[in-house]
C-alpha cells in the first residue's frame, strides 16, 4: 500500500533463509509482498544452480511495512537489499568467492576500499540479468552508484549479452539522487504487483511548507537578523 517511502504492507511474506538464500547478519526486515519474496526465492535458486552460492539479502520491509530504521524507503514490501557477490583480492589468479557478513564499499575499478575483495563482475552482472528477466516480476529501480553501473554494462558488453537485455539494464541501473550512492549493496524496488490498486506508483512527496512570515510587532524595536530591512520592504 502507497508509496516505497510512505506506504505500509499487508499479507506479508517472510522470505525464508535456506540453501539458496542467506540474511545478511544484523538485519531483521525480511517480509515483502509475494511479488518480491517470490521474486528474490527464483534469483538465489538461479544462483545457487549456476555459481553454487547464496543470494545474501539484507533488509525488505517490516512485517506490517512503515517507516524503519536507517531506510527511508523500504515501507511497502517493494524493496529489497542485496549484497553484492565479491571475491577475494588475490594477487594471481581470480580470488575466493565469499559470503560476504557486511556491505562493502567499492571503488570505481570494483576494490574494495579496504582492499580485500573485489567485485565479482560475472556473479554480479548473472545477478542483474536474472532480476530483470524474471517471468513473473518486473523491476522498476535497481539501485547501484554509477562507476559500477558502468563496470557492470562494460561487462555485459564484453561477454556480448543481447543489446536488449544491455538496454534494459541501463535503463533499470541508476544511481539514486539525495542519499547514498549505493557503492555498496543493490537495491532492487519492483514494480506495483498487478490489482494491488493501492499500491502508488512514484515516491511520495511531502508538501513543501508554508513559509511562515513572522508577525510584526509594532511595540518592539526590530532587532536581529534581517529585522530592519524586512521592515523597510514591506
Ligand atoms: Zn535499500
Amino acid at each position: 500500500m502507497g508509496f516505497p517511502n510512505h506506504g505500509a504492507l499487508v499479507n506479508a511474506r517472510l522470505l525464508s533463509e535456506g540453501a539458496s538464500v542467506r540474511y545478511l547478519p544484523g538485519r531483521v526486515l525480511h517480509h515483502g509482498t509475494d511479488e518480491l519474496v517470490g521474486l528474490l526465492e527464483r534469483t538465489g535458486r538461479a544462483m545457487q544452480r549456476r555459481f553454487a552460492l547464496r543470494l545474501t539479502v539484507g533488509d525488505l520491509s517490516a512485517r506490517g511495512g512503515g517507516l524503519v530504521g536507517r531506510h527511508r524507503s523500504h515501507q511497502s514490501g517493494r524493496d529489497a537489499d542485496l549484497a553484492f557477490f565479491m571475491r577475494t583480492a588475490a594477487t594471481r589468479g581470480p580470488g575466493r568467492p565469499v559470503e560476504p557478513d557486511d556491505y562493502k564499499v567499492f571503488d570505481r575499478n570494483g576494490r574494495s576500499l579496504d582492499g580485500q575483495h573485489v567485485f565479482d563482475l560475472a556473479r554480479n552482472w548473472a545477478l542483474v540479468q536474472t532480476l530483470l528477466t524474471d517471468r513473473l516480476v518486473r523491476v522498476e529501480r535497481l539501485f547501484v552508484s554509477t562507476p559500477l553501473r558502468a563496470l557492470l554494462l562494460n561487462h555485459a558488453r564484453s561477454v556480448n549479452a543481447s543489446p536488449a537485455i544491455i538496454n534494459l539494464a541501463a535503463n533499470t541501473l541508476v544511481q539514486p539522487a539525495r542519499v547514498s550512492p549505493h557503492d555498496n549493496h543493490f537495491h532492487v524496488r519492483i514494480v506495483c504487483p498487478q490489482g494491488d490498486r493501492r499500491c502508488l506508483t512514484g515516491v511520495w512527496q511531502p508538501a513543501p511548507r508554508r513559509r511562515v512570515m513572522p508577525r510584526r510587532r509594532p511595540s518592539r524595536a526590530p532587532t536581529g537578523f534581517g529585522g530592519p530591512r524586512r521592515s523597510n520592504a514591506r
